[in-house]
């Protein structure tokens, strides 16, 4: 809490403020260690001042507009988004392979703040041995009796359930991982109603201040994890934890900042990049996911947008029009500007298809295929023209040079 009441302004981070990672050193995951790091420090006294309690305490923190449960009587459960499949986004799992009793707490009292009985961990189909590492923390949890009944000793009865996701892009989405978890096909459904939604591991999204996990990776000499402070610049993020750019700062062409769901930077807007929301919205952008990919000068940008899209194109689970037919649209035009096959009129038809696909769909994925295109257009439109004048520049070698 003293972070986050903090000016807001990016200042030096030792590694005692970092609240998820880098302090784990030679400990491991298990529930010794964890112990040894403060998870279920205080725990059962916590949930012994009672639920309103912990919710105040909430509200009277940063955390001013947080959603107060409602109780209406039926039973609640609590849904874990465990399902990070976003490109170049492996925040989640850095805490789940590292400190996975810091999510069991975070179920516990989370989940009795809002009187639930349960928690839902849905994790990732792919993430196999982040499963491994999380059933057996809810395993050595349990023989504590940290959690299940009487948990940490409070009177109150807790079971975590941990689900295996199957590989789909999008049961990330709140309501098909909620689809998904009942046994149907995981599909969004319209909203509202929409699911109540308790942000208890990372930053609420308004926040220009405390500490963020930042998944960096492309063309940089040593991609990771790390947790900083929110509104750092993009440069002193990427020199400070990743060595710089493999080649150096001014190979650099471009950068995704939040995730492959935002437009992409040019190199001017990366010299002055904050990674602090309302920067790079200015810019045109966001922090999304925090998940920063890094681009140097031997990708064709073209290429590697085509690939994103070919991907939105894949998860697509088809219910809407505009992107079940939109995404396809966008991934067949960019192929062939990608080799120099298209015409320039294309150019603003591509823009035009994306802004009809934004803002007309279920879900968030179609908005998420449209985005990266439309930065494409506003920072690397020379690029696609050039291409279509000289077929012959379109280099098949340079199409593999993507930094996922
Ligand atoms: Fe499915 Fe795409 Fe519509 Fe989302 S936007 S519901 S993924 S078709």
């Amino acid at each position: 809490a003293d972070l986050l009441a903090g000016s807001g302004a990016y200042g030096g981070l030792t590694d005692q403020d970092r609240i998820f990672t880098n302090l784990y050193g030679e400990q491991d995951w298990r529930l010794k260690d964890a112990l040894k790091r403060g998870d279920y420090h205080l725990t059962k006294e916590i949930m012994c001042m009672g639920p309103d309690w912990i919710v105040q305490e909430i509200k009277d923190s940063v955390y001013a507009d947080v959603v107060e449960p409602e109780s209406d009587g039926r039973p609640s459960f609590l849904v874990v988004n465990a399902d990070e499949s976003e490109p170049g986004t492996c925040k989640d799992r850095e805490i789940m392979r590292k400190d996975p009793h810091k999510l069991i707490e975070g179920c516990l009292l989370s989940g009795y703040a809002m009187r639930a009985r349960a928690a839902y961990i849905y994790i990732r189909g792919e993430y196999f041995n982040e499963a491994v590492v999380l059933d057996e923390a809810i395993h050595e949890a349990y023989a504590a009796g940290l959690i299940g009944k009487n948990a940490c000793g409070s009177g109150y009865d807790f079971d975590v359930y941990l689900h295996r996701g199957a590989g789909a892009y999008i049961c990330g989405e709140e309501t098909a991982l909620i689809e998904s978890l009942e046994g149907r096909t995981g599909k969004p459904r319209l909203k509202p109603p929409f699911p109540l939604v308790l942000d208890c591991l990372d930053v609420l999204p308004p926040l220009p201040m405390g500490t963020k996990l930042f998944a960096i990776s492309g063309h940089v000499k040593n991609p990771m994890v790390v947790e900083e402070s929110m509104s750092i610049p993009l440069q002193e993020l990427i020199e400070k934890h990743c060595g710089g750019m493999r080649n150096g700062w001014d190979t650099l062409q471009a950068c995704i900042p939040g995730g492959s769901s935002v437009p992409v930077l040019n190199k001017a807007q990366c010299d002055e990049a904050l990674m602090e929301f309302d920067d790079l919205r200015a810019k045109g952008s966001g922090l999304g996911t925090a998940a920063v990919t890094m681009f140097d000068d031997s990708v064709d940008m073209v290429g590697a947008i085509r690939r994103l899209s070919h991907f939105y194109k894949h998860e697509s689970c088809g219910q809407c029009t505009p992107c079940r037919e939109g995404t396809s649209w966008l991934e067949d035009i960019l192929i062939r500007m990608e080799k120099g096959d298209a015409d320039k009129r294309e150019i603003p038809m591509l823009e035009e298809i994306s802004r009809q696909i934004e803002g007309h769909t279920i879900c968030a994925l179609g908005d998420a295929a449209a985005w990266p295109v439309q930065g494409l257009l506003r920072h690397f439109k020379k690029d696609i023209e050039d291409r279509i004048d000289d077929p012959s520049s379109f280099d098949p070698e340079k199409a593999f040079q993507y930094a996922w």
